[in-house]
């Protein structure tokens, strides 16, 4: 259909309007006019496992209705996966987003987004060697996090821990807050705090976990979580506790990955 020169004018004064219109908003929320442009279609199996990690978290026990878990995604290093504001469980290729590491969804379609997607955004930042984020609330970690006790490796398959697990302290940067990870500041504290380790506890809220691949980080969340509750068990035991000598630890580091693991866990959270 030919372009009336009407037409054209109405389509540039509209065009004009909607961009004038998107800039006052850009310039009000103090985000970029605009959006980074897309990675491209992220690759299937990616989605595959993002999705069968967020039903296998679940499945676990180690996410409930909150909690999330995120990829890097494959095709650009600067772009990550995350599933819209959803329960973990119900998490489908549909409901993954790609975010910019200042966690702007790259096209967010109008869906309502997790409020903490900033410790993925900022770990991915600082981490070039993670590609793979999982935060939850696991409640077997949580006195760990609250208490002078450390989390440590107290068997061989939780032997990632090495020595121990770090604490985020959301009041040394943030004051009094809600405790949960809404800004980017906040973000790049709990990124600091992580350091170089697997993971981190937040202080009253949970824990993030990372990992090179979506099973490793998985992997890591399942057994941290039975390591924290057999720890706990062994010291209400009394006595000492032996746990793991790093040295160890680090032999048993080839071991990791999961593999067979995660075939397992992956049929049976796809199954339901
Ligand atoms: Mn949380």
């Amino acid at each position: 259909m030919a372009v009336t020169p009407n037409a054209h004018r109405l389509a540039r004064r509209d065009f004009l309007a909607v961009g004038a219109a998107a800039a006052a908003v850009a310039l009000f929320r103090h985000v970029p006019a605009r959006a980074a442009a897309s990675a491209g279609p992220a690759s299937p199996a990616l989605i595959e496992d993002l999705v069968a990690a967020n039903r296998i978290l679940a499945d676990q026990g180690v996410v409930d209705g909150y909690g999330h878990v995120s990829a890097r995604h494959d095709k650009d290093p600067t772009k990550y996966l995350l599933a819209r504001s959803i329960a973990p469980e119900l998490v489908s290729a549909e409901d993954i987003l790609e975010f910019d590491l200042d966690s702007n969804p790259v096209e967010g379609r109008g869906r309502k987004l997790y409020l903490e997607r900033f410790i993925h955004g900022e770990i991915y930042r600082s981490r070039p060697d993670v590609m793979a984020v999982v935060h939850h609330h696991s409640p077997a970690v949580i006195p760990f996090g609250v208490t002078k006790v450390p989390l440590r490796p107290i068997y061989h398959m939780a032997a990632f821990i090495e020595t121990s697990l770090p604490v985020f302290e959301i009041r040394d940067t943030g004051g009094m807050t809600d405790l949960l990870v809404r800004t980017p500041e906040l973000g790049r504290a709990l990124a600091r705090t992580l350091g170089d380790r697997p993971g981190v506890l937040m202080r009253g809220h949970g824990a993030a976990v990372v990992g090179a691949s979506v099973p490793d980080a998985v992997g890591r969340c399942v057994f941290l979580q039975v390591n924290a509750r057999m720890q706990a068990q062994a010291i209400a035991l009394g006595g000492e506790v032996v746990y793991l000598d790093p040295e160890e630890a680090r032999k048993l580091a080839p071991l990791s990955g999961y593999d067979r693991a995660w075939e397992l866990w992956k049929r049976k959270a796809m199954a339901k």
